[in-house]
C-alpha cells in the first residue's frame, strides 16, 4: 500500500460524511442496475510495477473479464466502465463520471504492492449499511473466485479515505488483488485463469448483492424421428407415411406390449433449468388413447399419457420439467400400455422457459 498512487485527502476527512450523498436506492422494477466498474490507473500512471507486471494493465484484464461475465450471465444490469482501454483518467474524472450517470454501485479495482500477499478490500470510513453489505458481499465472492485456482490470504474488510470511495454518491468499494512485488502472488496474476476467477468472483458478488437474476439462455431444438444420431427404437418399431398429420417424412409406430421398449429423443440440453416438452404425432382413430411418455428430468423419471387417436398434426405440451444439463436421451415414448391400437413416436419440441 505505501506505494499506491491512490492519494489520501487527510484534510477532507473530516468533513467527508456531510459530503455523501444519501443513498435513495434503486427503482423497485423495471430499470436495470447500474453498475460502474473502475480499473485503476491506466495510461501515463501504470500503478504499481513488479515482476515485469503493470497494475494498469491487469485491472483493465480483470474489470473486462467483470463486465462481460455479468452481461453474459445477467439479465437486468447496465454497465459503465471508467476506461476500457489503456487510457489516462483522473481520479475526480472517475468519480464525476459515476456519480453523473447515477450508478447504483462503485467497485474499483487495483492491485497492491509494498510487500505482502493476498486480497483485501476497502470501503470510505463508513457505516452505511448498503456499503457495508456490498463490501462484504464481493469481498467474499471474489476470494471464493480467486480460491477455485489457488491458495490466497484473506487480510479482510479495511476502511480508507480513498478518493474514489469517498467521492462517489452510492456504495462504493475498492478491491486490492494480491500484490505485484512479491513473487508467488505476481506468479498467479500472470495466470490467465487466476485472473477469470478473480473475475467471476467479482461479478458474482456483484450480482449477488444487486439481486440481478440469471439470464435464461434462449433455446428450442425439434428432434424428429429422422434426426440423425438423435431417435433410437428397436426393430418392433415400424415406419409409417400413413397420416399427412406426421412430422417430417414419417413416422414411428409399435404394438404396446407390457414391455420396457420405448423409443428414445436425444436432446441436447445446455443448462440446467426448466424446460417445456412438447410432442407432436399424428391423430388416427384406432391409435392409442393411452401412451405413456418419458420425461427424464433432474429428479428422475417421470410420465404423462396423451392420446394419440386425437389431438394430432400439432405441438402438445407434456408439461415443464427440470432438466439436467448434457446430451442424453430425453424424452420416450412407451409401449408398455394396457390401451389397444399403435403407439407413435414422430417428433419432440424442448424449449428453455
Ligand atoms: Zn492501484
Amino acid at each position: 500500500m505505501s506505494s499506491h498512487p491512490i492519494r489520501r485527502r487527510a484534510l477532507f476527512a473530516a468533513a467527508a460524511g456531510a459530503a455523501l450523498t444519501p443513498w435513495v436506492g434503486v427503482p423497485a422494477f423495471a430499470a436495470n442496475k447500474k453498475v460502474y466498474l473502475d480499473p485503476g490507473h491506466g495510461g501515463t500512471d501504470s500503478g504499481a510495477v513488479g515482476n515485469g507486471l503493470q497494475e494498469k494493465a491487469l485491472t483493465l484484464n480483470i474489470a473486462l473479464q467483470v463486465r462481460d461475465i455479468l452481461l453474459a450471465t445477467y439479465s437486468g444490469v447496465d454497465i459503465r466502465m471508467s476506461r476500457t482501454t489503456d487510457a489516462t483518467v483522473s481520479l475526480q474524472q472517475r468519480s464525476d463520471d459515476a456519480n453523473a450517470w447515477g450508478a447504483d454501485i462503485f467497485v474499483s479495482i487495483h492491485i497492491n504492492s509494498g510487500g505482502g500477499t493476498g486480497f483485501e478490500s476497502y470501503r470510505y470510513l463508513t457505516t452505511d449499511a448498503a456499503t457495508q453489505s456490498l463490501h462484504s458481499t464481493v469481498h467474499a465472492n471474489a476470494l471464493a473466485g480467486m480460491r477455485t485456482v489457488a491458495s490466497v490470504t484473506d487480510r479482510g474488510l479495511k476502511t480508507a479515505n480513498f478518493h474514489v470511495v469517498r467521492e462517489t454518491n452510492m456504495p462504493a468499494i475498492l478491491t486490492e488483488n494480491l500484490f505485484i512485488d512479491t513473487v508467488a502472488d505476481a506468479n498467479l496474476l500472470k495466470n490467465a485463469a487466476f485472473l477469470t476467477a478473480d473475475a467471476r468472483g467479482h461479478a458474482k458478488g456483484i450480482a449477488t448483492y444487486l439481486g440481478l437474476p440469471t439470464k435464461t439462455t434462449s433455446y428450442s431444438t425439434i428432434v424428429d424421428n429422422t434426426t440423425s444420431g438423435r431417435f433410437t427404437a428397436s426393430a418392433n418399431w415400424a415406419t409409417s407415411t400413413y397420416s399427412t398429420q406426421r412430422y417430417g417424412a414419417d413416422y414411428r409406430y409399435a404394438d404396446p406390449v407390457l414391455a420396457s421398449d420405448a423409443a428414445w429423443f436425444k436432446v441436447n440440453i445446455p443448462e440446467a433449468g426448466n424446460y417445456k416438452v412438447e410432442v407432436w404425432h399424428p391423430g388416427v382413430a384406432g391409435y392409442n388413447t393411452a401412451t405413456p411418455h418419458v420425461i427424464v428430468t433432474s429428479s428422475g423419471n417421470q410420465t404423462v399419457t396423451i392420446d394419440q387417436s386425437t389431438g394430432g398434426g400439432a405441438w402438445r405440451s407434456l408439461g415443464t420439467f427440470a432438466m439436467a444439463a448434457g446430451d442424453y436421451n430425453a424424452v420416450g415414448v412407451s409401449r408398455w400400455t394396457s390401451a389397444a391400437g399403435y403407439v407413435i413416436a414422430d417428433a419432440v419440441r424442448v424449449t428453455r422457459v
